[in-house]
């Protein structure tokens, strides 16, 4: 009653409306504070019962939190409650999903932080996530003739009613051009059903000092009056829309060093306020998670503030050392970030001297060690006129880790294979994993009852208990409710594509899903030219579909990476000529689902039958994608990359199809591999590839002369294993559904709780 009443009020007072009359933006700010409420008390207790103990930081470009209404509520153990009162007044608690998600994130990485922020509160373990409160988000993706167009992400508009303003931790960013302030923004992060601890996610915006100048706009000078200002908003103004590399460049540094200087005077302004004066034991308190190389200027940031208040350099990067960690996500070489040496050291000069003094340490001692020369100048943080971030992040961090099994190996062998043979021990595996309450209880709640209605709700909040399920997969009635709630949720996608996008899609076909980052590495070319492959097939009737088949692409590319943006009109193409021909579209359909994002993701992955994962081997560092549509008992149509294989190895390889050259293949591979012979050996493969080249002649010439990511070599082995997977859910309908619960019983490994838990033990020492 106080919560209805609460909401009531906010209405009344901020608003002058009524539940029954107000527009869904006020609405969802009356809610939203009305829950903020209920959390403040216990929040501001978890904060202050942590100042006095050993906590971990994690700092990050990006935290891609999607929507939080639903989720808080949930956690809250409100939603229902919320959802009948809502009903009561004459409203829709999924008026909800007009607003916009805070997409303040790429993709995987900054998903996997947010995450990583659900799982510590779910566990009690403290863990405060460092970041940007960009005003616009990752751009919306629009589809024209085909073709991505972009437009600004303004999330804000709805306003921001989780986020506490914290006026008062105001921090000074000293740029050489003039100082910026850094103002904080709180949001909590809510453990599910009174568990765990409030957590915070801290993100910075940036205030100038002076932004309006009077005397200038006495003069008339009306635009020049209020440039400061300007000029301080614009650095945090948007997310970098990119997620590997082509990185932008000055506006990007200092974004950089934005955050990552405010984070670090926010833990020290912490650390003197409830600790005390003795810095030297700051590593003791503060564990700090640099989350890619982006944040690594932390630790330049750290040692430069450790000696400003009188620390001397070798103690302060002592204490830098054992401060840090540092996740790597990538093994694209050309992903590793660098900085040109004369940008950085115009931009941030004081750092840069700390650069250059370490780098001198580090050769020194690496030298002392007895390694040869070459090595060392392949291990150096300034080398050939750059400033090579990873290197700085390795040789400064207590640990090191990739994010699958895997990428660990190849991080070892191949990419930090200098590092590594000088401390076998820096570098450590922790694979990803996904919150199981966003990933399957707030997105799935048919699929969730049924769960809970056998082995109770402990799953939720312990992901120990997806075992539990395992006995049911050969039962025939969980099967078959299993069955309908998967049909249910088709349904429900396939009204959401109707509403939202005016896309008629039958809920009867079997529903394949690719929808991740669009890039080159993660394949969807492979899934286009399978789709032109059956259909030609179909056409001419040497293949037969076993049902009718949807497969559904949803991407964003970065809006400079053109052959990106090729795919994404080529997956459009191909939808067209197979929606043009009247007898195959009854039985084979592409549709691209405009704008991916958390949200749509929520609606997509329940609904998919078959979880498409067609990475080259050994490029994807993980994906937590793959792990989403386990979680909700989807098998994985995949290469053996990331943790597709350790998916493949919890669940079964029986219950997943997997397909294509390994990663020691494509390793050998490299250097002699002709696609064109392949292309002019095989009919099938030949007419699929043809239809591109004439309009998209690029993709044509890279497939036949280089074919870097080994699509020819893959697409018979992919199209195979597709239509075995076809055939297992059309004509088996119920040992599919045991593959599909056979790898739900498996998917706890991927909780991120478990990922969470090793961070703390392994990583953290929490
Ligand atoms: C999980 C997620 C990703 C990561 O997907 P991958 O398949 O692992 O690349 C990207 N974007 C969104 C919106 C997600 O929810």
């Amino acid at each position: 009653m106080q919560y209805e009443n609460t909401i009531r009020n906010i209405l009344k007072n901020e608003y002058r409306k009524t539940v029954q009359n107000a527009d869904v933006t006020a609405l969802y700010n009356a809610v939203a504070k009305a829950a903020l409420y209920r959390v403040q008390n216990d929040w501001d207790q978890c904060r202050l019962k942590q100042s006095k103990k050993r906590r971990a930081c994690y700092l990050s470009a990006e935290f891609l939190i999607g929507r939080l209404i639903y989720s808080n509520l949930l956690h809250l153990g409100l939603l229902d409650e919320t959802a009948e009162y809502l009903a009561g007044a004459g409203r829709d608690i999924r008026e909800f999903e007009q607003i916009e998600d805070a997409a303040l994130g790429n993709g995987g990485l900054g998903r996997l932080a947010a995450c990583f922020l659900d799982a510590a509160a779910q566990q009690g373990k403290p863990l405060t996530g460092y970041g940007i409160r960009y005003k616009y988000g990752l751009f919306r993706q629009a589809i024209e003739n085909g073709a991505q167009q972009e437009f600004p992400d303004d999330w804000q508009r709805f306003g921001d009613p989780f986020a506490v303003r914290r006026p008062e931790l105001r921090y000074q960013i000293p740029f050489k051009d003039g100082v910026i302030y850094a103002v904080a923004y709180d949001l909590p992060v809510i453990p599910y059903g009174n568990a765990g601890c409030i957590n915070t996610l801290r993100l910075f915006e940036a205030e100038s000092d002076h932004p309006f100048d009077f005397a200038l706009f006495n003069a008339g000078k009306y635009a020049a009056a209020v440039r400061g200002g300007e000029n301080a908003a614009r650095l945090h103004y948007c997310l970098y829309p990119n997620d590997a590399h082509k990185a932008g460049r000055l506006l990007r540094l200092r974004q950089e060093y934005f955050f990552t200087s405010a984070a670090i005077q926010d833990m020290l302004r912490a650390f003197e306020q409830h600790i005390g004066a003795d810095l030297v034991k700051f590593c003791d308190y503060f564990a700090v998670q640099l989350n890619d190389t982006h944040p690594v200027l932390a630790i330049l940031e750290l040692i430069y503030r450790l000696t400003q208040r009188g620390m001397d350099f070798e103690t302060a990067a002592h204490i830098a050392k054992k401060t840090f960690r540092y996740t790597n996500h990538t093994v694209l070489p050309e992903a590793l970030e660098q900085w040109d040496a004369g940008l950085f050291k115009s931009a941030l000069p004081h750092l840069y001297k700390i650069a250059d003094r370490l780098n001198k340490q580090m050769v020194q001692s690496l030298f002392d060690m007895g390694i040869d020369k070459d090595r060392i100048n392949r291990m150096q943080i300034l080398r050939d006129g750059r400033v090579h971030m990873a290197n700085l992040a390795v040789y400064m961090s207590e640990k090191v880790n990739g994010v699958a099994r895997l990428h660990t190996e190849i991080l070892k062998e191949r990419v930090l294979a200098d590092w590594n043979a000088t401390d076998p021990h820096r570098i450590v595996n922790c694979t990803n994993g996904v919150t199981q309450r966003r990933w399957l209880r707030l997105c799935n709640p048919g699929l969730s009852a049924l769960i809970t209605e056998k082995i109770g709700d402990g799953w939720i909040t312990d992901f120990r208990k997806f075992e539990a399920l395992a006995p049911y997969a050969a039962d025939s009635d969980f099967q078959n409710r299993f069955i309908a709630c998967r049909q249910q949720n088709k349904q429900a996608l396939c009204d959401w594509l109707r509403r939202q996008y005016g896309i008629e899609l039958s809920a009867d076909a079997a529903i394949c899903v690719q929808a991740k980052r669009l890039h080159e590495y993660k394949r969807q070319l492979l899934g286009a030219l399978g789709a032109l492959y059956l259909y030609f097939g179909v056409k001419d009737g040497s293949i037969t579909l076993p049902c009718p088949v949807t497969t559904l692409f949803a991407a964003k590319a970065a809006p400079g990476y053109i052959a990106a943006k090729e795919i994404i009109r080529l997956i459009h193409h191909v939808a067209n000529i197979i929606e043009q021909d009247a007898q195959v579209s009854r039985q084979l359909r592409v549709v691209f689902v405009p704008n991916y994002n958390v949200s749509a993701a929520e609606k997509l992955i329940p609904a998919a039958d078959l979880s498409e994962q067609l990475s080259t081997a050994g490029f994807e560092a993980s994906g937590t994608g793959n792990m989403k549509f386990m979680l909700n008992g989807t098998p994985t149509l995949g290469t053996y990359d990331g943790a597709n294989i350790e998916i493949v190895q919890a669940a079964g390889e029986e219950n997943n199809y997997i397909f294509g050259m390994r990663a020691d293949e494509v390793q050998a591979a490299s250097g002699h591999y002709e696609p064109k012979k392949i292309y002019q050996t095989d009919e099938r493969i030949k007419r699929a590839v043809d239809p591109l080249q004439q309009e998209f002649s690029e993709l044509f010439a890279e497939l036949l002369q280089q074919d870097r990511y080994f699509v020819l070599a893959d697409l018979n082995g992919y199209v195979q294993k597709k239509l075995q997977a076809l055939e297992d859910y059309a004509n088996h309908p119920a040992a599919y559904a045991e593959k599909c619960i056979q790898n739900m019983a498996a998917a706890g490994r991927f909780s991120a709780d478990r990922t969470i838990l090793e961070y703390c033990a392994d990583i953290w020492q929490i």
